[in-house]
């Protein structure tokens, strides 16, 4: 059996992303495996498939309850042999799950971390795992290990016991956050054995980033909101309280929303948690203590009211929207107070060393939220990763694209290149569409209706739009012994009028000054014209009063 087919089989996708394939192939070789793709970039299956295809018992470390759950029900909706072991389960329900490995009847075990060294009477967990043959180990949220990364949890370092007990199954350890001081640490603290890395891409195109100042940014939310009323959202705030209070008010405005914190009681969390799911309620205003794991594809838009305390919490948390890689948002409140009050909350207590950190971390937070270039391009070079100038798609480019529907123009390229039955290249096309005067076009295609139909624009205009159109794929360039343009089927379809070519271009950039120079000119024009009169009055030499204002201008600026 391969993974393909298990893919396909099993869990009803067509083929994989990424890097997923090589990931499986490697575990499948029993080696050790680091892997860091971002959030919905599909890290379960890199475990879950070898999992199916090893022979023993595979455990799954997580991090929390709710997500543990919620992917063994996943699993078992596949019909998957799964099952988890957490503190909320009675002894009997827990003895039975163990029973059933011991029986060879599971194929993955999910575990919380602090489960590994609970005991039952004189046996600790682990040492039970120990009898049973385990073929792999999966570390999911693997940052959690390191006090690098940005959700540092303490029982996460039992974890380093787990290659001593198993020292011959294969271990992975996934993450969608960690710099590459924190992939260090997971490696060290995992001790995984020259383990291979592999490192996705963290670009989420379709997530627009963008930032809005923090004054007044209720009156921004409900903006924002507004045209989004049918849309999944996840609002981020710093405090359980402004949670509260921000779910209500939104809610009072007409905008259904419910808080989650980790101070609420369990059953009202979990009942908010599945509201959203189920999508009986749109928005969920939020701590960071929702999220994690949660498998939801279709969130539209996570806007943080507050400062994020880095960008790794900044990218995970946005990252939870459009899963689904439809187009979807994410807003920041900013404003440089709120960057300072924060830095009062990072101070750790006697560690010197963490807080320079988190102060660092904090700042480049703010860093982003002052950009003046791209942001989608600041986030993928903080995650050591190349990104182009412009990403387009982020309201620092979209201020400085413009964007147009050229279908009209495109549709009279691709009308007179059909009538010319697609057997010539650019620059014939454009003398055509010009009707050039030449006595053989002219005879040849007098009669086309689309003749001379583009002599109301340059040359070079039509030149820039075929380029275009070519680039875009709506025509191709064949290289023959001389080059012919044809039409594509998504051209064919522009030219039904059941596609629009909507273009964006970068708008020459306005020197920022360039208003102000306006105003200062035609101020000193003003003066000039005055100085003008005066010297007339004052019958100085003629000279100076015959000056134009272009002139006197130019005198000026000199
Ligand atoms: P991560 O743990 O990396 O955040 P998940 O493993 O939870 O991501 O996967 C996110 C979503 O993508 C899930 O709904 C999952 O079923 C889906 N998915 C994963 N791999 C594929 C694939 N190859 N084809 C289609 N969907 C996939
Ligand atoms: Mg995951
Ligand atoms: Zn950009």
């Amino acid at each position: 059996m391969y993974p393909l087919y298990i893919l396909q089989k099993q869990f009803g996708y067509a083929s994989f992303r990424m890097k997923q394939e090589a990931i499986i192939n490697h575990v499948l070789q029993k080696k050790d495996t680091f892997v860091l793709m971002p959030t919905g970039g599909g890290k379960s299956l890199c475990y879950q498939i070898p999992a199916l295809l090893f022979d023993g018992l595979s455990l799954v470390i997580s991090p929390l309850i709710a997500l543990m759950k919620d992917q063994v029900d996943a699993l078992r909706v596949n019909g998957i042999e799964a099952a988890y072991l957490n503190s909320t389960q009675s002894p009997q329900e827990q003895k039975a799950i163990l029973d059933k490995a011991r029986e060879k009847k599971l194929k993955l075990l999910y575990l919380a971390p602090e489960k590994l060294l609970s005991s039952d009477k004189h046996t600790s967990l682990l040492e039970t795992l120990q009898t049973f043959s385990i073929s792999l180990i999966a570390i999911d949220e693997a940052h959690c290990i390191s006090q690098w990364g940005h959700d540092f949890r303490p029982e996460y370092l039992m974890l380093a016991q787990l290659k001593k007990a198993f020292p011959n199954a294969p271990m992975i350890a996934l993450t969608a956050t960690a710099d590459q001081l924190t992939q260090k640490d997971i490696i060290e603290k995992l001790e995984l054995k020259d383990p291979a890395v592999f490192i996705s891409s963290f670009n989420r195109p379709n997530i627009r980033y963008t930032v809005e100042p923090k004054q007044g940014s209720f009156e921004r939310l409900l903006r924002f909101l507004e045209p989004r009323k049918e849309a999944q959202g996840i609002i981020y705030c710093l405090s359980r309280r402004s949670t509260e209070k921000l779910a209500d008010d939104l809610s009072r405005h007409g905008f259904k929303s419910l808080p989650y914190h980790a101070g609420m009681e369990r059953e009202q969390r979990a009942r908010n948690q599945e509201m959203f799911l189920r999508e009986d309620v749109r928005i969920m205003v939020a701590t960071i203590a929702f999220g994690m794991g949660i498998d939801k594809s279709n969130v539209r838009y996570v806007v943080h009211m507050d400062l994020p305390k880095s960008i790794e919490s900044y990218y995970q948390e946005t990252g939870r929207a459009g899963r689904d890689g439809l187009d979807s948002e994410a807003l920041l409140f900013y404003s440089p107070g709120d960057l300072a009050r924060l830095k009062h909350f990072v101070v750790i207590d006697d560690n010197a060393d963490q807080t320079k950190i988190a102060l660092k971390k904090l700042e480049q937070m703010g860093q982003f939220g002052e950009l003046s270039t791209c942001r989608r391009k600041y986030l993928l070079n903080y995650f050591e990763e190349q990104a182009p100038e412009h990403c387009g798609n982020c309201d620092i480019c979209l201020s400085q694209v413009e964007s147009f529907d050229e279908t009209p123009l495109a549709q009279k390229v691709l009308a007179a290149l059909s009538q010319l039955q697609e057997k010539f290249g650019a620059g014939y096309l454009i003398d055509f569409m010009h009707g050039a005067s030449s006595s053989r076009m002219q005879e040849q295609h007098m009669t086309l209706s689309t003749y001379g139909c583009g002599a109301d624009i340059a040359r070079e205009e039509w030149q820039r739009i075929i380029d275009d159109l070519v680039s875009r794929r709506y025509l191709i360039k064949l290289h023959g012994s001389y080059p012919k343009l044809k039409i594509t089927a998504r051209g064919q379809r522009v030219l039904e009028g059941l596609e629009k070519v909507i273009l964006t271009r970068f708008k020459e950039k306005p020197a920022p000054e360039a208003t102000e120079k306006l105003v200062y000119e035609k101020e000193l024009l003003l003066q000039l014209k005055n100085l003008r009169k005066q010297l007339a009055a004052a019958e100085q030499s003629p000279a100076y009063v015959v000056l134009s204002d272009a002139s006197l201008l130019e005198i000026a600026t000199y």
